[in-house]
């Protein structure tokens, strides 16, 4: 086993312990491969509570104390490429990270009846904002006559995105997925319940490893406690995340993808007569001429500002940051004055 067959490596020269990389995570246990394959792992408290580093999620690269006879320790978790996080509710809100280090995120809908462009902004956003390259793959294609009109209707918001027409059942449209999924590669799924993906990932493994079934829909908390691996690594070598965090992505800090999913929208911001401008009624606004003229569509610009007001600043998701590590600082401290 070489865990470099698990992806890059992000450096680790000079760290204790050996490369691992987290196949699934469940509460305060983690599975784990290494150099001597697939494992067992928990957190060092010292490290984690008291160094305040970014908990460990689905595909992170990590560093280990290996254990032989029992559950290893993790040290560090190494810097993420691309990471999707998720507000966690409670009394001091966290963000916590659901998915790390994939390569490609897989955005899908189906073409019978899941289909939704508004939908698809939001998901295009937060695949942008997590780092990695999004692909808009339209699933089902065996239930459709014709596809053309989903296609242009995509063109209008995925601003040049990649987009396949793919149906895991009669395996049209699979080839040309492999442009994405070579060894190495991590992909992510991103799609509401039911649009195909465990079909999809059996398609693409050649054989039945996740559970398909209509019934499965409704069981969403047996869907939860199953403790299915999390990223599983197909016999091409390419890797697939799938974890239930991220079948609960939110919406709540879209900020930094805005630009990148609304390229088409950020081209005529700032171009308007008044610097202050509010794209209502002012003469000389580059929003509205864009819209009279037909180079920008109306129904874009109103998902924009949608999504821009509930999109969080920076500057909000750092206080949050530091209410985060305060309230889990306090949370140590307690439990300290509990055991002594
Ligand atoms: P998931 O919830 O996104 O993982 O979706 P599943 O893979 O469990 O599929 C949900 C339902 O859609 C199942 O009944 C599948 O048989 C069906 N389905 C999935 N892919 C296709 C496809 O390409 N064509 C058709 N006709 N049905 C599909
Ligand atoms: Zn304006």
């Amino acid at each position: 086993m070489n865990i470099t067959d698990y992806g890059i490596v992000p450096n680790y020269e000079n760290l204790p312990g050996i490369p691992a990389r987290i196949t699934a995570q469940h509460k305060e246990r983690y599975e784990i491969v290494c150099q001597h394959g697939i494992t067992h792992a928990r957190l060092k408290t010292k490290e984690y509570f008291v160094d305040n580093q970014d908990f460990p999620t689905t595909g992170d690269f990590v560093m280990i104390n290996y254990i032989d006879n029992g559950d290893s320790q993790i040290i560090a978790t190494l810097p993420r490429r691309t990471f999707f996080s998720r507000r966690e509710p409670g009394p001091v809100p966290r963000d916590q990270a659901v998915a790390a280090n994939f390569d490609y995120v897989f955005i899908m809908q189906s073409l019978n009846q899941d289909f939704n462009p508004k939908r698809l902004e939001r998901y295009l956003t937060l695949a942008w904002q997590s780092g990695a390259t999004p692909v808009i793959l339209l699933t089902k294609a065996d239930l459709v006559d014709d596809y053309w009109e989903f296609l242009t209707q995509v063109e209008r918001v995925s601003a040049g995105v990649n987009t396949h027409v793919v149906s895991a059942h009669t395996g049209f449209g699979l080839l040309r997925l492999n442009a994405y999924l070579q060894p190495g590669k991590t992909v992510v799924f991103l799609g509401s319940s039911g649009v195909g993906k465990s079909s999809l990932v059996n398609a693409l493994a050649g054989e039945e490893i996740m559970a398909v079934s209509a019934i499965r829909e409704d069981d969403s908390k047996g869907r939860h406690t199953t403790t299915h691996r999390q990223l599983i690594r197909l016999n091409s070598g390419v890797m697939i995340i799938d974890t239930p965090g991220m079948r609960e992505l939110g919406m709540w800090d879209v900020s930094e993808g805005l630009a990148d999913a609304f390229v088409d929208v950020e081209a005529f911001l700032g171009k308007c007569r008044f610097s202050d401008c509010c794209h209502e009624r002012e003469p000389g606004c580059a929003i509205r001429n864009a819209i009279a003229t037909g180079e920008l569509e109306l129904s874009r610009w109103e998902s924009y500002q949608k999504l821009s007001q509930e999109a969080i600043s920076k500057e909000e998701m750092l206080r949050r940051k530091n209410e985060w590590h305060k309230g889990v600082a306090k949370f140590t401290r307690q439990r300290k004055k509990e055991i002594w």
